[in-house]
Order: C-alpha cells, then sequence, then structure tokens
C-alpha cells in the first residue's frame, strides 16, 4: 500500500516544537505556560496563524479551545479530530500535550504538501486548561464541551490570585462563540509522551493506548491523643502518627498482594499539633489508588480500608475514611488501536498495548465519540518537569502513525 509509506517532516515539526518551546521557557529546558496567562496567548497566537498558514478555518469557543479545519468531500460528515493540548505545569516540560497539537499540524502539512484530499473533514483541537495547574479541575476545556462541567461551573473557577477563568479568557482574547464548538466528532485521535518508564524499558517505539486507567482517591483522619512527650509513658500512647506510618507501609503491601499493575500512593499528609514535644493527636492522609481493571481497583481499595482499619485498632485511635473521588476506567475503541497497530507495522516500528496512567482530554473525548491515544516513550519516565524528554527519531514515529491513522479514518477504511 503506496499510502502507508507517507511520511511527516521531521525537521519541520522538530523546528515547530523548538519554536513553541520558547514561549515561556525556563531554566533546563522546562516550560512554564500555565492556562490563559500571557505566554498562552502567545501560543495561542502563534498557532493560530500557523492553522491559517496551513489554510484551515480556525474557529474558538465559549472555552477557548482552538480548532483548524481542513475541509473534506463530504462536507458535512463529523472530522476526524486530533489535538491535545498547549499549556503546561509551572514546572513542565516541552512536550506533555504540545506533541499532540503540533503533531497533528505536522499531519495536516504533510496532507497539504502531498495534496491529498480525504473523504471526512479533518480538525485540530487545542483544548484550554488540560493541567489543572492554575484552574482546578484539570481538562476543563475538554470536559465543558463534553458535558461534564457546565459553563457556570468553568467560568467561575479560580486561580490563587483570585483570577476566575472567565475574566482570564476574555482578557487573553479567547472567548469565543458557544456555536463554534464541536458537536460531532467522527474519531478522536491524541498523540502524546508515555509520561511513564513501559515504552523506554520495552524498548518500543509506539505505545497504542488501550484505556486511561481509573482511580480512587480517599482521604484517611487519625485521631489519638496529642499529650507531652515527656510524662506520657510509651506504653500509654495513642500516637496518630505511628500508626499513619505502619499503615503507609500496609498500603504499599496492598498494591503487591493485588498484582503489579496496582499503585497505591500516599502523597498528602497532615499531622497536628505538630511541634516537637507533643504526641501528634491528630493525622490525616490521601490515598490514591490504581489499576487498568475496575475490579481489581476496588479490591485493592478493599484490602487498604481493612489494613488500616486493623492497624487503628491495634493503635487504639480513631479511623475515619472519606472517599475524595473516584474514576472508572475509560477503554479505547478497538477499531482505532487496530490502525494504530497496523500503522507501526507499515513503518516497522515496534509496538506494545500499553494502559496510560494519568489522565488526558481523551478521557472526556471518548463519551462523544470513538477515541483512541498514540505514546513515544518518555526518557527516564520523566514529565511534568523540565527533564521532560523524548528523541525527535521517537517523535517522528509516533508522527508517522498519527499521520497514518488520520488518513486511514478521514478516508474511512
Ligand atoms: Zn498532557
Amino acid at each position: 500500500m503506496e499510502q502507508a509509506l507517507m511520511k511527516v517532516n521531521r525537521n519541520r515539526l522538530q523546528e515547530t516544537i523548538e519554536t513553541s518551546a520558547q514561549i515561556g521557557a525556563i531554566p533546563g529546558n522546562g516550560l512554564c505556560r500555565l492556562a490563559l496567562s500571557d505566554e498562552d496567548k502567545e501560543i495561542r497566537d502563534l498557532f493560530r496563524s500557523w492553522l491559517k498558514d496551513s489554510g484551515l478555518q480556525v474557529r474558538v469557543d465559549d472555552f477557548g479551545n482552538i480548532y483548524g479545519r481542513r475541509e473534506g468531500k463530504k462536507k458535512d460528515a463529523p472530522p476526524i479530530l486530533v489535538g491535545s493540548h498547549l499549556d503546561t505545569q509551572p514546572m513542565g516540560g516541552r512536550f506533555d500535550g504540545i506533541l499532540g497539537v503540533l503533531g497533528a499540524l505536522e499531519v495536516v502539512r504533510t496532507l497539504n504538501d502531498l495534496e491529498i484530499e480525504t473523504e471526512l473533514p479533518i480538525e485540530i483541537v487545542s483544548f484550554t486548561n488540560e493541567e489543572g495547574a492554575r484552574f482546578e479541575p484539570p481538562m476543563l476545556g475538554s470536559g465543558g464541551i463534553t458535558g461534564i462541567f457546565d459553563k457556570e461551573f468553568i467560568y467561575s473557577q479560580k486561580d490563587k490570585s483570585g483570577k476566575s477563568f472567565v475574566d482570564e479568557l476574555k482578557r487573553i482574547g479567547y472567548l469565543g462563540d458557544e456555536s463554534n464548538r464541536i458537536r460531532k466528532v467522527h474519531s478522536y485521535l491524541e498523540f502524546h509522551v508515555e509520561q511513564g518508564p513501559v515504552l523506554e524499558q520495552a524498548n518500543s517505539a509506539i505505545g497504542v493506548v488501550e484505556a486511561i486507567q481509573g482511580m480512587t482517591w480517599l482521604e484517611v483522619k487519625l485521631t489519638g491523643e496529642g499529650d507531652h512527650a515527656g510524662p506520657t509513658p510509651m506504653n500509654m500512647r495513642k500516637d496518630a502518627l505511628v500508626a499513619a506510618a505502619k499503615m503507609i507501609v500496609a498500603i504499599q503491601h496492598a498494591a503487591r498482594e493485588i498484582d503489579e499493575m496496582t499503585t497505591t500512593t500516599v502523597g498528602r499528609m497532615a499531622l497536628a499539633p505538630n511541634v516537637v514535644n507533643c504526641i501528634p493527636g491528630e493525622v490525616s492522609f490521601s490515598v490514591d489508588v490504581r489499576h487498568p481493571e475496575d475490579i481489581k481497583r476496588r479490591l485493592a481499595v478493599e484490602l487498604v480500608r481493612e489494613k488500616i482499619s486493623t492497624i487503628a485498632a491495634a493503635e487504639g485511635v480513631e479511623i475515619e475514611i472519606r472517599d475524595l473521588w473516584e474514576i472508572e476506567t475509560t477503554p479505547f475503541a478497538p477499531q482505532i488501536l487496530k490502525h494504530i497497530t497496523e500503522g507501526a507495522k507499515a513503518y516497522g516500528y515496534s509496538s506494545r498495548r500499553i494502559v496510560s496512567g494519568a489522565g488526558h482530554d481523551a478521557k472526556y473525548l471518548s463519551d462523544i465519540a470513538p477515541t483512541a491515544m498514540i505514546f513515544v516513550p518518555s526518557v527516564n519516565g520523566k514529565s511534568h518537569s523540565p527533564e521532560e524528554l523524548t528523541s525527535w527519531e521517537d517523535i517522528e514515529q509516533g508522527a508517522n502513525v498519527l499521520l497514518y491513522v488520520v488518513e486511514a479514518l478521514a478516508n474511512e477504511r
């Protein structure tokens, strides 16, 4: 098949990513490009000009999501939507999200170079505030158009300095029209860096992402007795922090007892009174539990609850376990995964199935359209850090597979 040999322009893609990396640059090759900041406005303006230069019709919706449309032969058909986000963490990298948006742009530029007309339209999208680093929660732009969050909720979110989402959207000139939202989508594709070490360790070039794994967050509150550190004998204490320490170890063990796919993390802790010569009377901490299979994740959560309750009883502290958040695993569309696997094979790249441990805009898009993601390796698995790195060769290979899949879908193969 001749079309399988189409290739993106690696130098052009590299230059485009490097140009993007100058906007909001921080020491160590990182980026600080928070949603709706001046830096975000600058990359948006540049991105818009790139879309226009590629002959695309540009729209901005009421959440500031930017679209660039390449018409197909079937003008009324729902488009193949391809994209990600251009915002970053405060100490972020050059590739997270950016690769998906600029990779999509490179796909369109290549189709233009080759004068390939597709049956279905293709739209590039850059979603607003994917990271959630400035306005919580994450993925507000994709969550807005898919009905996860309503407009009032999104508009009223405030950053740490009290500035609201809608005011900042207006300030940077990206408050577009509701009629510009994408409504019907044929398929959604997101090209992204893995942000973990699996592909690198497996020596695989292409990650065929079959799902975004679910997670459960718990908040545990322990109440012991906050006595004086001197006069209270060891055998008469109800030390909430000692109980918490034993629980953290037990939570780590719980993951191992389920299987090697389970992750359990205690990432946040507060103690009172937090003073040198007082026995900690109160401790609260978070638990994050993840697994690609919802059933196994629930088993792990049950095991965690059981273990920490037993420890609380043995240590004589009161325990209160609260559900903070729960999200189910999102499986991706098998027919698109098939195209990704075929694409990798056509170019002779190694590929493997992988589950995403992190959330992405693709999670919400899968509510309205068949969706899948393509991952490329992250050096040392690093992301959300200036050290985030993916080789240009891996980027080129991922972009070629993206091109292959977009062309196949847009020509209804
Ligand atoms: Zn991302």
